[in-house]
């Protein structure tokens, strides 16, 4: 098995043929299969003696990835899909053949430096000094824990004895799951539930007015807020600049969580809407999202690294060599130890292309958002819900029910043409666009459309 044989030559080059296909072509949308259906196509495929390299290959390549949507398929407009450039996704394949260790330096020097150069592009997009740093993550999810985590640390440190007997941090109702999640179920802390406003958003006002209504038990537990910086499902910019004010007079830590919209930073046209985002303790962005990088990837910075390094870094006898004091070690920033340089297909197609050509990306699929929603305002038998921010158009179909909406979607990719779901908003199903791919068209948006007469 670790042998490299004229036989094991053979099977790396099919794969990498296989690669080579992927990238060239734009893939089938493809379709969900059910567990019945892929045992009987599939089979068992892990035996004792093993199956073969020729008839592994086959089993993936004709039976397994199309039962695998593609993400990056232009009409996939749902959830928040993914549009990787081919240079990602081509060193992503070199990522995985290099056996490098992201966690430490001192085993990852050169990994580490390339990452920490896309992280400071991403850091002074923000606006946060130069002393600022992180580490990429798997995702938005274990990024907003490690932040949270950090930041309660760091509340503990400075606040000594006094703790109080409840923790809690500030977030609303269109506050990402995965921080809801995080709060409550990992990290055992309260949420207090502030009101967003008509587009969902959580203002420094309302912060202020759900405040003068806490006991001051509840109050005095708060000790950060999160602000959303592109909420999934509305696509909504919370009022960075006024939680910021509330949370300097409150002495809370601010995470922005910018996992879908961070990558809006980098287009001029909308760049006004983060405005206050440069006062943020804590960011993350996931650039498996909206900035072009294959699964999965997310940038956490910190403010402070040092406090987050107090917060992660983990103690063990075997690992004093790699904890030496001023290298950067990226495991010290994250809930997590050893770690895939996840950050190096992004960084290298930002060294490839240029940050000039992400800038004009992100602004091509804001263009094409302007251009759908130009058709939705047209079409007398659609009703745009909230006005965007971003790139998501939310949207209803007048007279339809659940069943409606499903059986329309359900017949869009099952003719292999798009992926678009039903979701709610207000307590009503309605449907809605999330484009980051800079290939959908206004042409694509405008077939789709068409579909719900
Ligand atoms: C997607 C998303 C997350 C979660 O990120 P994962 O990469 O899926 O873990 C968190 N917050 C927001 C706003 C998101 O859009």
């Amino acid at each position: 098995m670790h042998i490299y044989s004229e036989a094991t030559a053979a099977m790396a080059r099919s794969l990498a043929d296989l690669c080579l296909d992927r990238l060239g072509m734009q893939a089938p949308l493809d379709e969900s299969r059910t567990p019945a259906e892929l045992l009987i196509t599939a089979g068992e495929t892990v035996t004792a003696d093993g199956i073969g390299a020729a008839r592994a290959v086959e089993l993936w390549e004709q039976v397994l990835a199309p039962a695998c949507l593609s993400v990056d398929h232009p009409r996939y407009l749902s959830f928040i899909p993914g549009a990787p450039t081919k240079a990602a996704a081509a060193f992503d394949m070199l990522v995985g053949a290099s056996s490098v260790y992201g966690g430490s330096w001192l085993e990852g020097s050169g990994a580490v430096y390339a990452e920490n150069q896309a992280l400071r592009w991403i850091s002074d997009l923000v606006g946060l000094p130069d002393t600022a740093g992180g580490v990429f993550v798997q995702g938005g999810t274990i990024g907003n824990l490690s932040a949270l985590v950090a930041a309660r640390a760091a509340a503990r440190h400075r606040r000594g004895s006094e703790l109080p007997a409840r923790w809690a941090v500030v977030i609303t109702g269109e506050t990402h799951s995965s921080v809801k999640h995080a709060l409550q179920e990992v990290m055992d802390v309260d949420v207090v539930l502030v009101p967003g406003d008509a587009r969902g958003r959580l203002t420094g006002d309302a912060i202020r007015t759900t405040l003068a209504t806490l006991v001051p038990e509840v109050r005095g537990g708060i000790f950060a807020v999160v602000a959303t910086a592109g909420s999934t499902n509305l696509g909504v910019v919370d009022d960075i600049a006024g939680i910021a004010a509330v949370a300097g007079e409150q002495g809370w830590w601010l995470h922005v969580d910018g996992a879908y919209g961070g990558a809006g930073l980098a287009a001029p046209s909308v760049r006004a809407l983060f405005d206050g985002i440069e006062q943020a303790d804590s960011f993350i962005v996931d650039p498996h999202k909206w900035l072009f990088a294959p699964y999965d990837c997310c940038a956490l910075i910190y403010r402070e690294p040092v406090l987050a390094r107090a917060a992660h870094t983990q103690k063990a006898g075997y690992l004093d060599p790699v904890t030496v004091e001023g290298e950067w070690n990226p495991s010290d920033f994250s809930v997590q130890l050893t770690r895939r340089a996840r950050g190096l297909p992004f960084w290298f197609s930002l060294a490839v292309h240029g940050t000039q050509a992400y800038v004009h990306a992100i602004e091509t699929t804001l263009a094409i958002t302007r251009e759908g929603r130009a058709l939705i305002d047209a079409a007398d038998h659609l009703r745009l819900l909230v006005e965007p921010d971003l790139s998501v158009l939310i949207f209803e179909r007048i007279g339809w029910d659940d069943a409606d909406y499903s059986a329309w979607s359900a017949q869009l990719l099952a003719e292999g043409f798009a992926f678009v779901t039903p979701t709610r908003h207000d307590g009503r199903v309605c449907t809605r666009f999330a484009i980051v791919n800079p290939t959908t068209t206004a042409d694509d948006l405008a077939q789709i459309v068409d579909s719900m007469r």
